[in-house]
């Protein structure tokens, strides 16, 4: 697994094409070689290469968790008369509000500054809002997470555009706080630094139907973790969003500080970091991670192969051999089962030829299937 990981980044190491986020100056200088990649199943085992330890700012990738966490404050209704479920066709920076004033979708901005202004009504101060939600970005990580005041500090230097988003959501009756502690609250929320084995392990959080796989603490419920997967199939990857499904197939989410997250319903979580972007505001070397790991581990949620097999049914000795029993198309979900049950058991195998881009079939090697 892990190498297989290392030869998808080392594969995409070399591509420098993009730029980093220039509005907020911290972004502007941040390190754009940074690299890497973590992987969570929803049993709560984590993978993770490169620079998975580096922290930076979770950004937008704070959105589709937000949203959840207001899903299960209110439920849906309440919710969704603040803010609808529709891609918006327009870049993360558009206001786009639908005919009943409000914004397209929790993924943009002005929607995400409306739901961030649900979590503990108007009247909470900002300081509490942002305490909240940064424990509750904890619980998801599975530790205690920190907010990067230089992070927060030179966003709200540079948040005329987000202020104004504010200002007429009031205006349209939306949100009710004043605009520019809206703003404050929603930006604290994108300041929160995480590691990608924090973003893998928070996505399969969302995988396993907010379960926390690691901590096994149920952090959000079922119903909120499905509608913040759907908002990311259909929204998450700002106004490339159709293009991404149509290549790789995971509902995720990308943040400008260069996050991306995957999730694979009731598989896994997926997390990868590199800043520089491209036009849509999109990590450079994450979509092409992420294109990479759909394609040649079968990750793809749309394609026909994609389906579920219980792993290993039996083994047995028999005459000096290990009969291993398999069941269904081995997925990538399942070789990892697999493989991880073979290895409990001690059973030797051969892992080398598991996959083939095509066909992912498990190959015989040593053990007979
Ligand atoms: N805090 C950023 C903003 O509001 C988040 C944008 C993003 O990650 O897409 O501009």
């Amino acid at each position: 697994m892990t190498e297989h990981l290392q030869a998808i980044i080392d594969s995409v190491r070399d591509h420098d094409s993009g730029e980093l986020a220039d509005y907020i100056d911290v972004l502007k200088h941040a390190d754009p070689d940074k690299l890497a990649l973590a992987m969570c199943t929803t049993d709560g085992h984590l993978y993770a290469v490169g620079d998975a330890d580096y922290e930076f700012s979770i950004q937008s990738i704070s959105k589709p968790f937000v949203y959840a966490l207001a899903l299960d404050m209110y439920g849906p209704e309440e919710v969704h008369a603040h803010v609808g479920v529709e891609p918006s066709g327009e870049a993360f920076n558009k206001l786009s509000l639908d005919d009943d004033g409000r914004p397209a979708n929790p993924l943009i901005n002005a929607g995400a500054i409306t739901v961030n202004q649900l979590i503990g009504g108007p009247d909470i101060p900002v300081e509490q809002r942002s305490e909240k939600l940064r424990d509750y970005f904890s619980r998801l990580a599975g530790r205690e997470l920190t907010v990067d005041e230089r992070v927060l500090d030179s966003e709200l230097d540079a948040a005329d555009r987000n202020k104004a988003f504010a200002h007429m959501l009031r205006e349209a009756g939306t949100i009710s706080d004043d605009a520019h502690d809206a703003v404050a609250s929603y930006i604290a929320q994108c300041a929160v630094l995480v590691t990608v084995k924090d973003l893998a392990v928070m996505a399969a959080t969302l995988a396993a139907g907010g379960k926390q796989p690691v901590t096994g603490e149920r952090v959000v419920s079922a119903e909120a973790a499905r509608l913040a997967q759907a908002v990311m199939v259909s929204s998450g990857m700002y106004d490339a969003s159709g293009q991404w499904m149509v290549n790789v197939g995971i509902p995720a989410k990308s943040g400008v500080a260069g996050g991306l997250i995957g999730t694979l319903p009731g598989q896994l979580g997926i997390a990868s970091l590199s800043p520089r972007l491209n036009k849509q505001g999109n990590s450079v070397r994450g979509v092409k991670i992420f294109r990479e790991l759909s394609s040649s581990m079968g990750l793809n949620m749309l394609s026909s192969n994609f389906f579920v097999a219980p792993g290993i049914r039996r083994i047995e000795r028999r005459d000096d051999a290990d009969i291993v029993e398999l069941q269904g198309m081995i997925n990538f979900t399942n070789a990892e089962k697999i493989l991880r049950g073979l290895t409990k058991n001690r059973v030797y195998t051969k892992t080398s030829a598991l996959y083939r881009r095509d066909s992912p079939n498990l190959s015989s090697g040593n053990t007979r299937t």
